[in-house]
C-alpha cells in the first residue's frame, strides 16, 4: 500500500469529468490495490473522503470514512465505504448547511448547502451493486466525493461567496460548535475531506 498525492485546485484532473470504471476493472488486482492505496491516502491526510481525480485518477471511485481522533474529531463516525459509479438522487428539498473543506482545496472552509437525504446506487469493491439512503453528514459526504466525479468542487456549489474563509478565520468567527443542526451541524473541525 501506498500514500498517493493529492492534487490541489488548478489541476485540470478535478474538473473534468472521471469515466466509469469497468467490471473488468474492479476484478483486476491493479484496481484492488489502487483502492486500497486511496484509503490508506484518507486516512494518511486525515480526511473522511477522497475520490480518484484527487489522486489524479479520472475513474468513477470514492472512499469515505469518518473515524475518531481524526482532525475532525466532532464528526459522526462513517464506517468505510468504497463506492463505485455511484448514482446519487436526492430524497428530500429539505438543504442541510455545512461548513466544507477539501483536501484539493486545503486551508479554506465554505458554507455549502445539499439534500440531507438521498439514495445511493453504486458497486462495491466486488462489484456488487449497492443500494441504501444516507442522510446528513454522511449525506454530504457521499454528495462532496461524488461531485468530485464530476468534476465539481464544493465551492461551486456556494450560493454566498461571502461565506468562504480561511480555516483560522472560519474558526475565529464562523464555527459555532453549539450550534445544532442535528447531523449535519457545523463545528470547527467538521468537513467532509
Ligand atoms: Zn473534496
Amino acid at each position: 500500500m501506498a500514500v498517493l498525492k493529492v492534487v490541489q485546485m488548478g489541476q485540470p484532473v478535478l474538473r473534468e469529468r472521471a469515466a466509469e470504471v469497468t467490471e473488468r476493472e474492479i476484478r483486476s488486482g491493479a484496481f484492488r490495490g489502487f483502492v486500497d492505496d486511496m484509503v490508506e491516502t484518507m486516512r494518511d491526510y486525515a480526511g473522511v473522503g477522497l475520490a480518484a481525480p484527487q489522486v489524479n485518477v479520472g475513474k468513477r471511485v470514492a472512499v469515505i470514512e469518518a473515524r475518531p481522533n481524526t482532525r475532525y474529531p466532532d464528526a459522526p463516525e462513517l464506517p468505510l465505504q468504497v463506492l463505485i459509479n455511484p448514482v446519487l438522487t436526492p430524497l428530500t428539498d429539505e438543504l442541510g448547511f455545512l461548513w466544507e473543506g477539501c483536501l484539493s482545496i486545503p486551508g479554506i472552509r465554505g458554507l455549502v448547502n445539499r439534500p440531507k437525504r438521498i439514495r445511493v446506487q453504486a458497486l462495491d469493491p466486488d462489484g456488487n451493486p449497492v443500494d441504501f439512503e444516507a442522510e446528513g453528514f454522511h449525506a454530504i459526504v457521499i454528495q462532496h466525493e461524488t461531485d468530485h466525479l464530476d468534476g465539481i468542487l464544493f465551492i461551486d456549489r456556494m450560493k454566498d461567496l461571502r461565506k468562504l474563509a480561511f480555516q483560522k478565520e472560519y474558526e475565529r468567527f464562523f464555527a459555532e460548535p453549539d450550534e445544532d443542526e442535528g447531523d449535519d451541524a457545523a463545528p470547527a473541525e467538521r468537513s467532509p475531506d
